[in-house]
């Protein structure tokens, strides 16, 4: 058993009665490493960088909820462990090297052992998002679907390189949503806003878009925000709210009744 009950369960639903037709989702959350797995050979350092989790991710995702009044899913176990927004298949999913920090603990990794990564924290995550889409899906009836975003952090400087994005809006096949949030970005943040940046779908980071949204047809978006900009609570704050201004902005354009 990989996680102690104790440490269970691996995804949590905070907001679930959140009123907005929407679905938020922080894959990235935590840098929680299962007693079981000895810190997976990582120092303390490593442990709380940005490749163990997505940092200040979950209190932006927070913030949203309460501004949006919307449920979020978010996992509670580190992405090093086993990443959530990668389906088991993908050698990234349990990854034995991130940016310059190797994993020792992933290395040469039994099937069995691997297995149970899948099973103790990929598969209770995607249980309980497809059950909180099925839930937003049911109370949306006839209207417009629920949109599924997404909220990440990604580090300022990435193999010595500064970047200069603030805010990512990233999409898989369906553009739509990601498009209109960045139409919606003038007037509502001051955040250097670009599409599909740092990452797109080609580096493999909408495996959860495609599982949760594409696949029914819902409008959806990424959200990634440099994480040296949620460093405080003000502009965790600020952030959150220009945001779910932009998502709100977005999602006024959508016809009143699509197909789903
Ligand atoms: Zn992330």
């Amino acid at each position: 058993m990989l996680l102690h009950i104790t440490e269970r369960p691996a995804a949590r639903v905070i907001n679930p009665d959140g009123r907005a037709n929407i679905v938020l989702v922080c894959e990235h959350a935590a840098r929680f490493i299962p007693k079981a797995l000895n810190n997976l050979g990582l120092d303390t350092a490593a442990q709380s960088s940005h490749a163990a989790w997505d940092i200040g991710a979950l209190e932006l995702a927070q913030a949203m909820s309460v501004a949006l009044d919307a449920p979020l899913v978010a996992g509670r176990v580190s992405r090093l462990v086993y990443d959530c927004n990668r389906p088991p298949e993908s050698p990234d999913a349990v990854p034995v090297q991130s940016e310059s920090i190797s994993v020792p603990g992933n290395v040469g990794l039994s099937a069995e052992d691997r297995a149970a990564r899948v099973a103790e924290v990929y598969r209770p995550f995607e249980a309980l998002l497809a059950g909180t889409v099925a839930v937003a899906r049911r109370k949306a009836a006839d209207g417009p679907p629920p949109a599924i975003v997404t909220v990440h952090s990604f580090t300022p400087v990435y193999f010595g390189k500064p970047r200069s994005t603030e805010l990512g809006l990233l999409h898989d096949a369906d553009d739509q949503m990601a498009l209109d949030m960045l139409h919606a970005a003038a007037g509502r943040t001051a955040l250097k806003t670009e599409l599909n940046a740092p990452y797109s779908a080609k580096d493999g980071v909408t495996h959860t878009l495609k599982v949760h949204a594409t696949a029914f047809g819902l409008p959806n978006v990424m959200i990634e925000v440099r994480n040296d900009l949620l460093a405080d609570a003000a502009g965790i704050a600020q952030i959150a709210l220009d945001l779910s201004a932009m998502v709100g902005a977005a999602l006024a354009t959508q016809p009143a009744a699509a197909s789903h």
